[in-house]
C-alpha cells in the first residue's frame, strides 16, 4: 500500500501538537509505520530539501529545520500521500482552509508546523532518507473495518 513521509518541524514540537497531529491521521484511518523524535544536522535538512537549493528562503529554511528535534514518520494508506497534503493544508498557513493541520495551528509560510511529501515518488525519496532501516513491519486489525 502507498507510503508518505510527514514530518512534525521543530515549532509543531515546541507548540505541543505531536499529539494532535498524530492523532488526526490516526484517526483518519491510516497506519503508522514509521516514527522516530530527532535533531537533524545542516547536511541532513540539506538534503531533505535539496530542491529547494536555489530558493532565497532555503538558508532559513534549514535553519528553522534544524532548530529543535522533529518527529519523523511513515505513514500508510490507500492515497496517502495527497490525502495526507489534503490533511496539512495549503504551504501558506493564510491560504490553508480551516480544519486542516496549518489552517488550524499556523500563521507563518516559515513556520508552518508540519511537513508531508509532494508525491509518491517524493515519498519513496524522502522515506529512504529519513529511515534507511525501513518501514515497521505491522498489520493493523481494524483493517477490514476501514477498507471494503
Ligand atoms: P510544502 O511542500 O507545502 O511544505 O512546500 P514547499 O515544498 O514548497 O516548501 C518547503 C517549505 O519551505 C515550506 O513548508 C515552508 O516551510 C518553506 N517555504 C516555502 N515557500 C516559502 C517562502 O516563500 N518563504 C519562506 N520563508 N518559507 C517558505
Ligand atoms: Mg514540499
Amino acid at each position: 500500500m502507498e507510503q508518505t513521509f510527514i514530518m512534525i518541524k521543530p515549532d509543531g514540537v515546541q507548540r505541543g501538537l505531536v499529539g494532535e497531529i498524530i492523532s488526526r491521521f490516526e484517526k483518519k484511518g491510516f497506519y503508522l509505520k514509521g516514527l522516530k523524535f530527532i535533531t537533524v544536522d545542516q547536511s541532513f535538512a540539506e538534503k531533505h530539501y535539496a530542491d529547494l537549493s536555489a530558493k532565497p528562503f532555503f538558508t532559513g529554511l534549514v535553519e528553522y529545520i534544524i532548530s529543535g528535534p522533529v518527529v519523523a514518520m511513515i505513514w500508510e494508506g490507500k492515497g496517502v500521500v495527497a490525502t495526507g497534503r489534503t490533511i496539512i493544508g495549503a504551504t501558506n498557513p493564510a491560504a490553508s482552509a480551516p480544519g486542516t493541520i496549518r489552517g488550524d495551528f499556523a500563521i507563518d509560510i516559515g513556520r508552518n508546523v508540519i511537513h508531508g511529501s509532494d508525491s509518491v515518488e517524493s515519498a519513496r525519496k524522502e522515506i529512504a532518507l529519513w529511515f534507511p532501516e525501513g518501514p515497521v513491519n505491522w498489520q493493523n486489525s481494524l483493517h477490514p473495518w476501514i477498507y471494503e
